[in-house]
């Protein structure tokens, strides 16, 4: 237990030691200009993916969200306890950002965890069975147009059409579509290849995801 904590402080002294001792001036002015990212990325909470990682972002470029299986509801005018969309608004409405980008991943566990389940089925009292139906669309889109798939294709498949979901789901908030009609604010859905580290990104006019090619 104790390595754990371990390894964590070895990195926090490594981050005092480097990090922020030559990145300094960019702390104190994100202490006193506040934040002004550019970008709001949902992202899955899988520990293997790392978005400021793969984008090489620095504190301060990006307005992080992340759930299971990054996954956008539809808007909801009611009561709940509502954390992504909270943060959607937050960062569209409050610091005015003008990217969203929707960071899917291949082998996704919340995406293969739909998969295993049938649609139908009376949902179990679980978070996370309850989150994925969010998801339940790309799973009959996958069962329809692929069933021949093997499980892994399935998954990188259902991924993707999840993130287009998704992509949906984010016009359903008026203060999205609203801003997205007018040239303000921009959609991306993104999908990383966990054992290339290839992305690709979903063009709308082409309706399929394309490599996104840099060098
Ligand atoms: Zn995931």
């Amino acid at each position: 237990m104790a390595k754990d904590m371990d390894a964590l402080l070895e990195g926090y002294q490594k981050f005092r030691e480097h990090y922020y001792g030559e990145s300094s001036l960019l702390f104190e002015d994100l202490v006193r200009r506040g934040q002004r990212p550019k970008v709001l990325m949902v992202a899955c909470s899988d520990s293997r993916v790392d978005p400021a990682l793969v984008l090489n972002s620095q504190p301060g470029d990006l307005f992080m969200v992340r759930n299971v299986a990054n996954l956008i509801p539809p808007f909801e005018d009611d009561q709940a306890y509502h954390g992504t969309s909270a943060a959607l608004e937050f960062g569209i409405c409050v610091l005015g950002i003008r990217h969203v980008i929707l960071f899917g991943h291949t082998q996704c566990g919340g995406i293969q965890s739909l998969l295993e389940s049938s649609p139908g089925a009376p949902i179990k009292k679980s978070f996370i069975t309850k989150w994925m139906e969010l998801a339940r669309p790309a799973q009959q889109a996958v069962l329809e147009f692929h069933a021949e798939c093997s499980l892994e294709e399935k998954t990188t498949l259902c991924g993707q059409y999840s993130l287009i979901n998704s992509l949906q789901n984010l016009l359903t908030f008026p203060w999205i579509s609203e801003k997205v009609q007018q040239g303000s604010l921009f959609l991306h859905a993104w999908n990383f290849d966990l054992s290339k580290g290839h992305l690709e990104a979903f063009d709308v006019a082409e309706n399929r995801f394309k490599d996104i090619n840099v060098l």
